[in-house]
């Protein structure tokens, strides 16, 4: 998953066009459909020039009398009526039902890529910034589509428009057309050389495009922080900055579509004066019979000869949209490709249930290859226990509850749930043993009841209303005139993060599970809610076997074991009055946090 600027193709051209192929599979018989419609319709559009040609030259004849004339005309007239109804039809049926596959393509690939983004483990998706994997959901997908509908049937259709008016013009006259070949080569030459600027135009543009939006989603989300210490100036000029090299990367491009369109107006005028100046010769003076034209020959060859130019022109930007869809095709793919770094080993179990045993026997892990962050962590939960961690910032605390969900696989050691290696067991079922509470608690946008039951409509509202009075929201409940219904905005910003992670509880007291997890949050809060917490926390530990990782001592001091970490390593373990006893480090922690209550 790569950057728009550093981006080199690496998968061949074969791969891709097979893979995107296989997209239109399920979609063969129409799509065939599709393609012989286009052909009948390029071959009905042929036909009008060729109608008014021979209008004119019945209108202009010398031999047929008036009556003679009229009937022609009727005929002519009712044939380019028919015609126009039948092209109209087809075009109609044949774009809608294009436009149709294109939809249905791309809605199973936002699927696709959003299903395989769910299956990527944590370190994975800490790798790709968010506003990159939406661009592959909307952005990449939509690309995509417009290949399907607009560009890669534009291309066959156009390459058999023009195959079409190169054989009618060789039919009306394959003496002019041969000059007219001449300009075959310059034509070519031109459009190579477009293509070439405009491609790399468009990587500009594209590379500009992703620098102003990586810009924009950072900022936005740290708009508070900008405020906070004044930087809107900065900012602001770095933004300006941006988007101005982003405006003068879309003029450059629009230069090159602006140069290229005129240049080939312009060879098509040359090549019509052409004709008119070789063509018109004969249809005045008709004895010297070089190019052999009647008046109405020559207005439909002339037609012809302009239409010639259009499926050239088109062809040279749908070559470019194709190139550029192959790279959205492939960094879709790319996602697609990268296989998930925790996957279920073939043996893996499920785990019908789950005492709430855990082993960790001499774990070494690291997030960063040999940056040891656990250096040979061994302890032992038993059921219904409560084990708490401690220790300074950075010591690995949240390291190891993210190892027990396996979010992470480790390099040395063991660990063992209810006895069962962690990596023989389904992670899905692991998962559906344990409630996770997060040191920062992530709420959705919707109500507070959504939030509380995850969306889950199994759950009943009695069973949410006591989960919630069970960990003490009710006390926040009271205060919000709509109660459960109260609105949550993104990321659950109207809620103090005390309120939070309180929701938070209330969402795992709910769910039941056999091992509770909670990170405590680091950040302070109220001593009204901390109270609240501190009650819920004590009532929670009889639920279920629960592991705290706490930064307020007061919080742990009934735990049945409380494991002190210092860089990586356990350092001290045992109940608190056990460790207060040893004087060790703990008893420290203990006596700062003590006197600093004492202080307030
Ligand atoms: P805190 O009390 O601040 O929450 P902690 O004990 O929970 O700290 P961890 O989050 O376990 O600390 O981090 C332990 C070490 O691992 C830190 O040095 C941190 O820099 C490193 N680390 C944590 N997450 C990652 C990650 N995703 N990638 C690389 N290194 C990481
Ligand atoms: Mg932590």
């Amino acid at each position: 998953m790569k950057d728009f600027k550093e981006y080199t193709r690496e998968k061949p051209d074969k791969e891709i066009l097979s893979r995107l192929i296989s997209y239109i599979k399920p979609h063969k018989k129409r799509f065939i459909l599709v393609l012989v419609m286009m052909l009948v319709s390029i071959i009905v559009q042929l036909i009008p020039s060729l109608i008014i040609g021979v209008t004119i030259d019945v209108v202009i004849s010398q031999t047929l009398t008036v009556a003679e004339k009229l009937n022609y005309l009727v005929y002519l007239g009712g044939g380019f009526v028919l015609l126009m109804v039948v092209a109209f039809n087809i075009e109609y049926r044949q774009s809608l039902w294009l436009q149709e596959i294109g939809q249905k393509i791309i809605l199973s690939m936002r699927h696709e890529v959003f299903e395989h983004i769910q299956t990527l483990g944590p370190a994975q998706l800490n790798q790709v910034p968010v506003g990159k994997l939406v661009t592959r959901v909307t952005n990449d997908t939509n690309t995509l589509s417009e290949m399907y509908t607009n560009v890669a049937a534009n291309l066959i259709r156009n390459v058999i428009y023009l195959t079409g008016i190169i054989i009618v013009l060789f039919v009306i006259n394959y003496k002019i057309t041969l000059i007219l070949m001449l300009f075959l080569p310059v034509v070519f030459f031109a459009t190579i050389l477009f293509r070439k600027y405009s491609r790399a135009s468009y990587r500009q543009v594209r590379s500009n495009v992703s620098e102003v939006n990586a810009f924009l989603s950072e900022n936005l989300s740290g708009m508070k922080i900008t405020q906070a210490f004044n930087q809107e100036t900065k900012k602001r000029t770095v933004f300006y900055e941006k988007s101005n090299h982003l405006r003068k990367s879309y003029m450059k491009e629009i230069l090159v579509f602006g140069t290229y369109r005129p240049l080939m107006y312009l060879f098509s005028m040359i090549g019509v004066l052409l004709i008119l100046f070789l063509g018109i010769g004969d249809v005045i003076n008709q004895e010297v019979y070089i190019f052999v034209f009647s008046a109405g020959l020559l207005f439909s060859y002339y037609s012809y000869v302009r239409d010639f130019f259009e499926p050239i022109l088109q062809m040279a930007e749908q070559f470019n949209m194709l190139q550029n869809a192959f790279a959205s095709a492939e960094k879709i793919f790319d996602v697609l490709d990268t296989k998930p770094d925790i996957i279920n080993e073939e043996d893996a179990v499920d785990l019908s249930s789950f005492k709430g045993s855990i082993v960790f026997k001499d774990v070494w892990f690291s997030y960063i290859p040999d940056e040891w962050v656990l250096k040979g962590v061994s302890f032992e939960v038993k059921p219904d226990q409560t084990v708490a961690f401690v220790g300074a910032t950075g010591s690995g605390k949240s390291t190891i509850l993210n190892l027990i969900v396996r979010n992470y696989d480790i390099q040395q050691g063991q660990i063992l749930i209810d006895g069962i290696d962690i990596k023989k067991i389904k992670r899905e079922s692991l998962r559906s043993h344990i409630g996770q509470m997060l040191q920062d608690v992530f709420l959705f946008s919707g109500t507070l009841k959504e939030n509380i039951k995850l969306f889950d409509e199994t759950k009943t509202d009695e069973d949410m209303i006591q989960a919630a009075n069970y960990v003490g929201l009710d006390h926040v409940i009271e205060n919000l005139n709509d109660g459960y219904e109260h609105k949550v905005l993104e990321r659950g910003n109207n809620f103090s993060s005390g309120q939070r992670q309180l929701i938070s509880f209330a969402r795992t007291v709910l769910y039941k599970p056999s091992l509770m997890i909670l990170d405590e949050a680091t950040a302070n809060i109220d001593s009204e809610t901390e109270s609240i917490i501190q009650e819920s926390l004590e009532k929670m530990m009889n639920i279920s076997t629960m592991i705290i990782v706490a930064h307020r001592l007061s919080t742990i001091q009934h735990a049945d074991q409380i494991i002190v970490m210092s860089h990586g390593k356990i350092i001290e373990s045992g109940s608190h009055q056990v460790l207060l006893k040893e004087k060790g480090l703990y008893f420290n922690l203990y006596q700062l946090q003590y006197e600093a209550r004492k202080e307030e």
